[in-house]
This record gives structure tokens, sequence and C-alpha cells, in this order.
């Protein structure tokens, strides 16, 4: 089947409109069709039951016998009624269409932003990212349920049908009918046009409205600690007043337009009133006829009154739809080769070669790095604050490939394993412990969601994490709160470190991942890490050094460049490594 998500390059109006109207043919090919039919359905009996009515009142007024009536009456009963019903089940089953594709397109759009590589997360504000996820799914439910629902196209095939029937009985009254259409059109698309044009605007003014509400809140703790409780809502309602502002100059022109179309339909509505009088003066219809025609006009100036505010809103969910399109569409340039393999624990070892990478043109990271990590040692790397370490650490985790050189695991290189294979064999603790607001149980078991309470609690022990879980008022049921809020530093360190150990994983990058501990939680967690000596192979970047003095190498990082390798005593004599120890021994002095 094709991919029912697949977005164009050049994301227009019609295009979106297109590509919603695509995936829902692909995923729900029937429902539509049976759709498609109430909606018919619904439409001629609908244009039906005036024609009928017509036929009584002439029955009434022409004095004919009862029997006839009573046929007509129920034919026109039915009608009314089996036409409401189709009408009704039209709109439950695009109700239905319309939140089954949204959810779907929600689902792309997240499924796709986890895919992305960080070289594009780094670029990407994660609140504005999630708003476009959640306003694009929004908005598809909405193009679909205006376009299909709220008996729209039931509305304009009942238009058609009017139209075409009033022809076919009477011409002159079919032209009267068909006349405000093309005038409403014109105006509609006009206005609408300027109103989309300033609509986009108002889309930049409300995300960045918004950019400033999310980033007030989540940095809740700062703004109280700088005492700014009082100008951070000044700063978001500044945001919000200047988008008012420009919203007034949109409802101008929603005024015009509404204006204009009034004029129009009063004018033309009073035109055929009065042609209406003229012909039964002169005999040219019935008293039957006109009532028809003061249905069908009514019939046909409902639909198009809808078709000002449904043009803009189709435009406006449109753009915020594109923009969930836009997401879908970023290509992913870490995804997987079709020949890509899978691996096993590492037996042998990593090695980069002549490695280089740089995040933009400007800051180059690292440089030429060659260095062989054999599996089931510790290696640490050590250097100053910004001297490539994590970077390093990331390239491992495939997060980034190199710009040059390459990274081989056990000799295949990173670029033709399966992602999923290395995830499973290397587990990564940052340097930024963040936590779901979720369980306890529920973060630790996060990489193993299989595990079961024993091996959880075996690994928060190992993490000297089990005697604080048990104190605290769920024990392993309590709720971390907002990434953890509800943990000390120290705390959300040790959550991180059992997650990881238990995923057992072949090789464990550990990031600073002790830096909030105290000294002797840190012996006590090096200790149980030790014993996973020689199963796992270890990368610790440490700034304390006493951390890694037993590492059976030392890497030195300077600038992007390793200046230097081996064990501790060896490395005294450089003079970076040098330089590193003794500022720590002064400090612990
Ligand atoms: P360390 O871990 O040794 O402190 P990093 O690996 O974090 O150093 O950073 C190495 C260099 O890359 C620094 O100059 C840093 O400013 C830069 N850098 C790190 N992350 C990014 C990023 N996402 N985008 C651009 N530059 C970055």
């Amino acid at each position: 089947m094709k991919d029912p998500h697949k977005v164009p390059k050049n994301i227009r109006f019609t295009s979106v409109l297109l590509t919603v109207f695509r995936s829902m043919l692909q995923l729900f090919p029937l429902v539509f069709v049976g759709f498609l039919l109430l909606a018919i359905g619904a439409a001629i009996l609908l244009t039906a039951a005036p024609r009928i009515f017509q036929k009584i009142v002439d029955l009434v007024i022409a004095g004919n016998s009862l029997d006839q009536f009573w046929k007509l009456l129920a034919g026109y009963g039915l009608c009314l009624s089996i036409g409401s019903i189709c009408k009704f089940g039209a709109t439950k089953i695009s109700f239905y269409i319309a939140t089954q594709v949204e959810d779907r397109w929600r689902y792309a759009g997240l499924h796709h932003y986890y895919q992305l590589p960080f070289a594009w997360h780094d670029k990407h504000d994660s609140g504005e990212v999630g708003t476009r996820i959640d306003k694009g799914g929004s908005a598809i439910f909405v193009l679909l349920y205006e376009l299909f629902g709220q008996n729209l196209l039931v509305a304009i095939l009942t238009l058609l049908f009017v139209v075409i029937y009033t022809f076919l009985i009477l011409p002159f009254f079919g032209v009267l009918l068909l006349l405000p259409i093309p005038i409403y059109i014109i105006i509609t698309f006009f206005i609408s046009r300027t109103i989309a044009l300033k609509q986009a605007s108002l889309n930049r003014l409300e995300r960045t409205a918004n950019r400033a509400l999310y980033d007030g809140v989540s940095n809740v703790r700062t703004v109280k600690a700088f005492g700014k409780e009082d100008q951070e809502p000044e700063y978001y309602a500044k945001r919000w007043s200047k988008y008012h502002s420009f919203e007034y100059g949109v409802e101008r022109l929603w005024f015009t337009q509404e204006f204009l179309q009034t004029v129009i339909e009063v004018t033309l509505r009073t035109a055929l009133l009065t042609y209406c009088i003229y012909a039964i003066y002169s005999q040219q219809i019935t008293l039957g006829q006109l009532i028809l025609i003061i249905s069908y006009q009514q019939m046909t100036f409902a639909p198009l009154a809808q078709l000002n505010q449904l043009f803009t809103r189709l435009r406006r969910n449109a753009k915020r739809a594109s923009h969930l399109f836009e997401i879908i569409g970023e290509k992913d340039v870490l995804t997987d080769s079709p020949d890509a393999v899978s691996v096993k624990p590492l037996l042998q070892e990593i090695v980069l070669h002549n490695v280089s990478f740089e995040y933009t043109k400007k800051t180059a990271a690292l440089y030429d790095i060659n260095l062989a990590i054999p599996a089931g040692t510790t290696t640490a790397l050590v250097g100053r604050s910004g001297a490539g370490k994590s970077t390093l650490a990331f390239l491992l985790l495939r997060f980034y490939d190199p710009d040059q050189g390459k990274i081989t695991y056990d000799g295949t290189d990173l670029r033709s394993i399966q992602r999923a294979s290395l995830r499973k064999q290397v587990t990564w603790i940052p340097q930024d412990t963040s936590l779901f607001n979720r369980t306890m149980r529920e973060n630790i078991a996060y990489g193993n969601p299989k595990a079961g309470q024993e091996a959880i609690e075996q690994a928060a022990k190992l993490a000297q994490a089990h005697e604080f879980i048990l104190k605290t008022p769920n024990g392993y049921n309590s709720v971390t709160g907002e990434r953890g809020v509800k943990l000390s530093g120290g705390q959300r360190q040790r959550i991180a470190i059992a997650r990881s150990l238990l995923t057992k994983p072949s090789i464990l990058i550990m990031d600073e991942s002790t830096s909030h501990l105290d000294s002797e939680t840190e012996k006590a967690i090096s200790e149980s890490i030790q014993e996973l000596h020689h199963k796992t192979t270890q990368i610790i970047i440490a700034h304390r050094l006493s951390t890694i003095l037993h590492a059976d190498q030392i890497v030195v990082l300077d600038e992007g460049r390793v200046v230097a390798v081996g064990k501790h005593q060896e490395l005294l004599g450089n003079p970076i490594y040098k330089r590193l120890y003794e500022l720590q021994f002064q400090r612990a002095k």
C-alpha cells in the first residue's frame, strides 16, 4: 500500500487539501463511499420534499380529491425524515473519518519527530514543534469535518440538485437562483485571500506569544529565583496584546465581507420576490410554485452564507496542517540503509578512524580522532569544558555521523548498523538527567518495559536508589514530577543509572553522570559498575579525575583533538592532564 502520509514538496493550500483527502481515501475508502451515498441520498430527498409540498398546495387550492393529498403528504413526510436521517448519518460518519485521519497524522508527525536526527532537533524549539503537531492534527480534523461533515457537502449537493431541478421545471427562476453563486464566490475568493495572508502574520504573532508563555512556565524556578514573577506575565501579555491589535484588522475584513454578502443577498432576494409576485399576477406560476421557489432560494443561500467563513477557515487550517507536513517532510538523514545489519554485544573493539565533526561551519568540535576502545575495558574521556568529550560520546551513539572518517563497531561502520540494534547495545547516562513525569518503576523500566519488579529493584540497588525510593510516599509507584522535579539532582541521577543498568548494555556511556552525588554514594555506585567490568565496555566522561583513576585508558582531549592516551600514572607527564589533575588535587586540599 502507498504511504498515506506522503507529503508534497511544495506545500500550498490546494496541495494540503489534496494530501489530506488522498490520505483519507487511502485509509478509509469504503467508509467514505458509505458517507458519499448517504450525502447524495440526503441531497436528493431534501430537494424532492419542497417539490412534493408544491404539489400539495396546488392540489388543495384546486380542490381535487383528498386521496391524492394523503399520498403526497406521506411522500413529503418520508422524503424529509429519510433525507434528514441520511444527512445526520453522513455527518456522524464524516466525524468518525475526520477523527481517525487526524489521529493517523498526529501519530505520523510525532513518529517522524522522534526519527529526525539530533542536528535537526538542535535547530528546533521542542515546545514549538509540539504545538505544530498538536495544531496540525486538529487542523486536519477541521479540514475534513468542514469539507464533509457540518452538512456542507450535503448542502452543496442539495444546491446543485436545486439549481438543476429548477432549470428543468422553471428555467428563468433557475437563472435567478444561479446568479448569486458566482458573485459570492468572487467576493469570498478575493477577500478571504487577503484574510489568509494576514492570518499568516497572525499565526506568527500567536507562536511568538505562546513561545513566551512556555519559555517562562518551563523556567518557573529561575523566574522565582530572580523575583521576576511580575515581569514574566507582562512579557507574555505584551505579545498577546500585539496579537489582538493585529487581529482587529482581520476582523474588519470579515465585517466588510459579510456586509457585501448581506447586501447582495438582500438585493437578490428582493428582486426574486418581486418577480415572483409579478409572475403570480400574470399567472405564469402557481402559488405552490411560488412556495417552491422561496424554499429553494432558502436552500441556495444557506450554503453560500457558510462559504465565506468556510473558505477562510479552510485556509487557516490548511496553513496549520502544512506546518505539520513540514515536519513530516524533513529528511531523516540518519535513516537505516536497506542493507543495514543488526549487531550483537561488542566482542572486540570500537575504533574511530580519522574522525572529524563540526556542528556548524564555524564550530568544529572534533578533528582527526584516532582511537580504539577495546571491549570490556573502561575508557575515560577528560579535558576542559568544550574540549569535545560529549560530542565524541554522541558520535559513538550515532546521534550524529562524522563529517570525515568513520567509526567501526567490531569492524562494521556505524552507518551500516540498524539504529535500533545499536541502541540496544549502547546506553547513555546523560549529564543533565531528565526523567519522565511517571512512576519510579516506569522510569527505571523505560529501556526494558518487560522487566519484573525483582530486576527493577536489583538495578535500583546497584544504583543506590532502592532505599530512597522506598522512603517516598508510594515507593516504586511514586511519580517523579515534571522532568523529575520532585527528586534531588543526585536522586535523579541514581534513577537514570538504574534505568541504564536495567537494559544490561554492552557499552555504557556515562556523561558526568555522578556529578550530583556525594562522594560516598558515588563510590558505592562506582563499585557496582566495577562489577560489570569485563561484561560491559564503559566510557566515562568525568570532570572529577578521582572517579576514573582506575580506567584502563584515559583519553585527554583538548580543543577537539586527542592530545594523549594512557593510564593515570603514564599521563602525569602530559602537561594538560597534569594541570587538570593538579587543579583537582588543589581543590581537594
Ligand atoms: P565537552 O563535553 O568537552 O564540554 P562538547 O562536546 O559539549 O564539549 O562541545 C564541543 C564543542 O562543540 C564546543 O565548542 C561546543 O560549544 C560545541 N557544541 C556542542 N554542542 C553543540 C551544538 N549542538 N551546536 C553547536 N555547537 C555545539
